[in-house]
């Protein structure tokens, strides 16, 4: 199981959001607190954000462990977003290393990352050719993204076809949050300044609260809904 987290809210920076935070998404990838499978999640990082400059979102991977990116101390500091999603990977056995494996992928104006793991093999043919990696993720982000206001249903679906599938997701589009609690951790934190979901709340805050296991979030300016998923 990797680790990530998104903020919707007023602009905060890369390094308040991922570095600062005592247990934050930097301190996760080596020592993350409620990743059941798993220890260290040192086989790639990566961040998308979004600005005024255009609709699409920046996004910077890679392979190395998060605490092993250089640059990454030096830059955080000075980017600011009110829309950021962030993960650390640790690679299923078999699939590939490099950073195109790495969340979060990219579509259009569409970010998604996914915590833990499914047999591609009750995915649709049609979406392997957008698939970014053959990693199981990517392909899963693929067939997320052919239809993005339908996560709740398709992660359902997805669930029904692989009992044995782990199916927490993460999406933003710039204006708003989906997330799936289907078979590991997530928590909501309901801050002054915005709303941040995590697969594990990144300090000791009270404000954090657990979402209950199959479930879909969904961040809005207006606040945050919870949604049971059934299986189809
Ligand atoms: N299966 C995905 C991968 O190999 C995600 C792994 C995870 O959640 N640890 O990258």
């Amino acid at each position: 199981m990797c680790r990530h987290v998104a903020w919707l809210g007023a602009p905060r920076t890369l390094a308040g959001l991922l570095l600062d935070p005592g247990h934050g998404l930097l301190h996760q990838s080596w020592e993350p607190r409620r990743q059941a499978h798993g220890t260290v999640n040192a086989d790639g990082w990566g961040v998308g954000w979004y600005s005024p400059a255009r609709p699409e979102p920046a996004r910077w991977r890679s392979s190395r462990p998060m605490w092993a990116e250089a640059s990454l101390t030096s830059v955080a500091p000075h980017v600011a977003s009110g829309c950021v999603l962030a993960a650390v990977r640790d690679a299923t056995v078999g699939m590939p290393g490099d950073e195109s494996a790495c969340a979060p992928f990219a579509r259009g104006r569409h970010l998604l990352s996914h915590n833990g793991v499914v047999d591609r093999s009750v995915l649709p043919a049609e979406a392997w050719p957008r698939a970014e990696s053959v990693c199981d993720s990517a392909v899963l982000a693929a067939h997320l993204l052919d239809e993005p206001a339908a996560l709740g249903e398709r992660v359902a679906a997805v669930g029904a076809a692989d009992p044995r599938a782990r199916l927490n997701v993460l999406l933003a589009d710039g204006e708003r949050l989906l997330a799936t609690a289907w078979g590991d951790t997530l928590s909501v934190l309901q801050a002054p300044d915005g709303v941040a979901v995590a697969s594990e709340p990144w300090d000791d805050d009270p404000a954090w609260s657990d979402v209950p296991d199959r479930t879909l979030v969904t961040v809005t300016p207006d606040g945050v809904d919870l949604t049971p998923l059934e299986i189809p």
